[in-house]
């Protein structure tokens, strides 16, 4: 099937995946800053820091009750759980050991994730990255003017202040990254909602539009054939009257399949209105296309769609034209549908071509 640039296949994805990965990211953020922060109580207390030990283990245990709020499915008390923690870390680490220790740079990452975060209020997330702001202002002008309760060595701030950079850098460095696979995830599901048919999955009128205008140009360049056919299903309306509604439906999806499996890998099948399916074939004369048409009618004539005790056969007319140059697309179209129709009036289930 060629396509162009704007049009992709159809893939099957989720409503929530942003929230869903969201809270996912929580779960590891709990689960590495909880290991993280115990490695550093066992530090601190080695370097006899202890008030920094103990605001270590102070947040091995906040991660690990908002561990378990998100098994719970607690979710904003979690979240509201982990900002605190990050912020009053970062303040009464500055304050135990100073501004040089680097613990303020884990402020900066909170920006990023409270714009990434599922909070729905705009509001809350402007309130939140202005609270981080003034805390950081605060603590840099207050710790630029006192001395830190713990004075540590040159060489261990030193040493602090470098794995806190690296580390605030591969955080920036995940959420960015985090933040355009979901970026990418959701316009590439737009875009799918966009231009395919929820019901059959295939092209909808509006991508096939798109598809043909291009094929068009690449025609004018190239001047390769270029055929359209136009498939309806005979007498769908007894079908729903006497079937009901659910199996017509069962009977589309059934006919697109085929259409789309028994195609040329060049050609595409969109749903054009109801019952109705049109198809682009790029590099194939009036003769090629109505020879596919022929093998598509047959495959659909053998299509049986099983409803309970009932075997529902169906048959397809097809009306079969070729592009002439420099016309707009609703030229083939138009013909195509004309014969189509003679098709119906001669008796259906049959391939008919343009007169040319
Ligand atoms: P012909 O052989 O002349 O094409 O007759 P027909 O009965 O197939 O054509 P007609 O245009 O009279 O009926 C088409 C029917 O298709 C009418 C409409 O209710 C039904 N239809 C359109 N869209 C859908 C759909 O999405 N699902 C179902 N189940 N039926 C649909
Ligand atoms: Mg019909
Ligand atoms: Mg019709």
């Amino acid at each position: 099937m060629s396509i162009p640039p704007s049009v992709t296949t159809p893939v099957k994805s989720g409503s929530r995946d942003t929230s869903r990965s969201f809270w996912k990211l929580m779960y590891q953020v709990c689960l590495v800053s909880g290991l993280t922060h115990l490695l550093f109580a066992a530090v601190f207390y080695w370097l006899g820091a202890h008030t920094m030990a103990w605001i270590n283990l102070g947040s091995v245990t906040l991660f690990t009750a908002s561990y378990g709020c998100l098994k719970l499915h607690r979710n904003i008390l979690a979240a509201v759980l982990i900002v605190s923690e990050v912020l009053i870390h970062a303040a009464l680490a500055v304050w135990s050991i100073g501004w040089d220790s680097g613990f303020h740079y884990y402020l900066l990452v909170m920006v990023p994730v409270v714009v990434i975060s599922s909070m729905r209020r705009r509001s809350s997330k402007y309130l939140l990255s202005g609270l981080v702001f003034v805390l950081y202002v605060a603590l840099d002008f207050t710790m630029h003017q006192v001395r830190p309760l713990h004075e540590l060595s040159a060489e261990v701030l030193s040493t602090l202040r470098a794995f806190n950079l690296a580390a605030t850098f591969a955080l920036l460095f995940y959420l960015s990254n985090l933040y355009m696979r979901l970026v990418s995830k959701a316009e590439k599901q737009l875009r799918i909602l966009a231009t395919t048919d929820p019901l059959t999955q295939l092209l909808n009128r509006r991508s096939f539009l798109e598809l043909a205008d291009y094929e068009l140009t690449q025609r004018k360049r190239h001047l390769a054939p270029l055929a359209f056919v136009l498939a309806d299903i005979d007498h769908f309306k007894s079908i729903n009257d006497q079937h009901g509604h659910a199996v017509g439906d069962a009977v589309l999806k059934a006919v697109s399949q085929v259409l789309s499996q028994a195609v040329r890998e060049q050609d595409s099948v969109a749903r054009w209105g109801g019952e109705e399916f049109l198809i682009l074939m790029p590099n194939a004369t009036l003769e090629a296309a109505s020879m596919v048409a022929e093998r598509l009618r047959e495959k659909v004539s053998a299509v049986e769609v099983t409803v309970g005790a009932q075997t529902i056969k169906v048959s397809m007319t097809f009306g079969v034209s070729s592009h002439r140059l420099e016309e707009p697309v609703d030229g083939p179209v138009n013909r195509a549908d004309s014969a189509l129709y003679q098709g119906k009036a001669r008796g259906r289930n049959q391939v008919v071509a343009e007169a040319v």
